[in-house]
């Protein structure tokens, strides 16, 4: 970038150490899905203090900043909840809340979106429509904290153009940018399935049902739904987490409890893998003279980046990299991209030699990662509102 970019990079500059400030107060005192009161409190206060509209939004502890008014719309999202992890590291910043721990960056996304939109201000921007910034709770509860925010309308009532978010994500190299056209991380449903048998004597078992041989038979049988009737160019992972039946060595168990998840890049082989699991383990309890209780718990849909925002995206990082294949992490991100066109980018922040996976009690990153994602965050609304003016420069925009 030319002109614009150098004024972003410097406005950037001048307002780093406040958001590594910002980054590190919020990770000392991490707050569970929509319980983020503080980190609402202290967002409000950052927008306030710069003189950016904040509404209250539509949960207790969702904030919406807003830059100017009207169409075109750019919306930006942050996540802002913690994890329930012990954090380990020995660092100044350490989590003060036993048990709680930022693992996931989300701590980062709010100091960066914040970051953006002083950089912004600074820098005397003005857009000729608007700039939302979604400060998001409970991206890591089962009940989205996206949900809400889109059922209530937000997204249609700002008639929201584009949207985009960023990840910091350690298996890439500190700094890069990973995107990708269409398919960026997986769908996640949860599984319940109870299998009732009829208990018994172990001497007996002509008399009984044995639920741990009914469940046995069906988590092979799964695996093999899986290698055996799915596409093997749309990958899926139909993965058993938890089995629990049984009380005794010498009782032929009359139930079994299995937990487990469904991940997918493909909408239409989430949903027939869903279905086909469900008839074959119904189809072997009741081979067996046993039934069965099957639960789908949808998570998380595909999040699935518009290929030309995820061209936008990629066009406005230092050192973009295209990913070769999808992740099967699941983010609730993917809600709004079922609405609206935006594209989510992963924001390397991985160093050789260093483990701090996400979700893990050691994760942590370089903070010089913190200015290279505000800059793309503060570029991609430059480009959106230069773009807007030349439609021409849009490639391949459809839904
Ligand atoms: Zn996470
Ligand atoms: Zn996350």
């Amino acid at each position: 970038m030319n002109a614009p970019g150098e004024m972003a990079r410097a406005a950037i500059r001048q307002r780093h150490a406040e958001v590594v400030a910002i980054r590190r107060a919020i990770h000392r005192h991490p707050e569970l899905g929509y319980e983020e009161h503080e980190t609402a409190n202290l967002v409000r206060r950052v927008l306030k203090e710069h003189g950016i509209q904040a509404e209250a939004g539509v949960l207790p502890t969702s904030v919406i900043g807003r830059l100017g008014q009207g169409s075109p719309c750019i919306a930006l999202r942050a996540d802002m909840d913690g994890l329930t992890l012990q954090e380990v590291n020995q660092v100044e910043y350490c989590s003060e809340v036993k048990g709680v721990m930022h693992a996931c960056g989300h701590d980062a996304h709010v100091a960066m979106l914040l970051g953006a939109a002083m950089a912004l201000v600074d820098m005397g921007f003005r857009p000729q429509g608007s700039v939302l910034l979604l400060f998001q709770p409970a991206e890591e509860s089962p009940k989205s904290g996206a949900q809400p925010l889109i059922d209530s309308g937000l997204l249609t009532t700002n008639k929201v153009d584009e949207i985009y978010a960023l990840h910091l994500w350690p298996s890439l190299p500190k700094g890069l940018l990973g995107f990708r056209e269409g398919p960026l991380l997986a769908s996640s449903d949860g599984l319940k399935i109870v299998v009732h048998g009829v208990g018994g004597h172990c001497g007996e078992p002509h008399n009984a049902v044995d639920a741990i041989a009914v469940a046995a038979h069906i988590v092979v049988a799964l695996q093999s739904l899986v290698a055996r009737q799915t596409d093997p160019l749309k990958p899926i992972v139909l993965h058993i987490g938890t089995v629990a039946g049984g009380s005794r060595r010498s009782i032929v168990a009359s139930s079994v409890v299995m937990t487990g998840t469904v991940r997918a890049l493909d909408e239409q082989a989430r949903v027939r893998v869903l279905k086909q699991s469900r008839q074959l383990t119904t189809q072997i309890a009741e081979g067996f003279g046993g039934s069965v209780e099957f639960e789908v718990d949808p998570t998380q849909p595909v999040t699935v980046n518009n290929i030309g925002c995820a061209r936008r995206l990629a066009s406005v990082a230092d050192q973009p990299i295209e990913l070769p294949a999808p992740v099967l992490v699941a983010e609730d991100f993917g809600r709004y991209l079922r609405q609206v066109p935006g594209a989510m980018g992963l924001l390397g922040c991985g160093e050789e030699g260093l483990s701090r996976g996400l979700h893990t009690a050691t994760f942590d990153f370089d903070e010089d990662v913190l200015a290279v994602g505000t800059e793309i965050l503060v570029k991609l609304v430059l480009d959106f509102f230069s773009a807007e003016m030349q439609p021409a420069r849009l490639v391949g925009t459809s839904r």
